[in-house]
């Protein structure tokens, strides 16, 4: 208990600036009980700090949305995904060509 008021009074001691960090650490790791309520009390009178929490929570909610996306497959349509895989691929005889071409050796008149 007196580990949870000191750290509850550490966090509400500490600048907005630090605070921004710990609800950062607070995304990536479980942070101690008595620094979660000092953060819950500061931004319950903190604008500023109620702002960015709620906007790194939802930049958090889209990060994962796009990467369960990307996992489903489903962030890009099957046809766009085929059509980049061909333009990319050049292992074939006409890519070699078409580096030619490219290179101005089919119509480079003079040279
Ligand atoms: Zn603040």
């Amino acid at each position: 208990m007196i580990r949870f008021v000191r750290d509850m009074v550490r966090v509400l001691n500490l600048a907005c600036e630090q605070h921004t960090a710990l609800f950062s650490r607070e995304l990536d790791e479980p942070i101690r009980p008595g620094e979660r309520a000092g953060l819950w009390l500061h931004v319950r009178v903190c604008a500023g700090c109620r702002r960015f929490r709620r906007q790194m929570r939802a930049m958090r909610e889209m990060a994962r949305s796009l990467a369960s996306g990307l996992e489903g497959g489903q962030a890009m349509p099957a046809g766009v995904r085929r059509r980049i895989g061909e333009s990319l691929d050049v292992s074939g005889a006409d890519g070699g060509a078409e580096d030619r071409a490219m290179a101005g050796e089919d119509s480079a008149p003079g040279v």
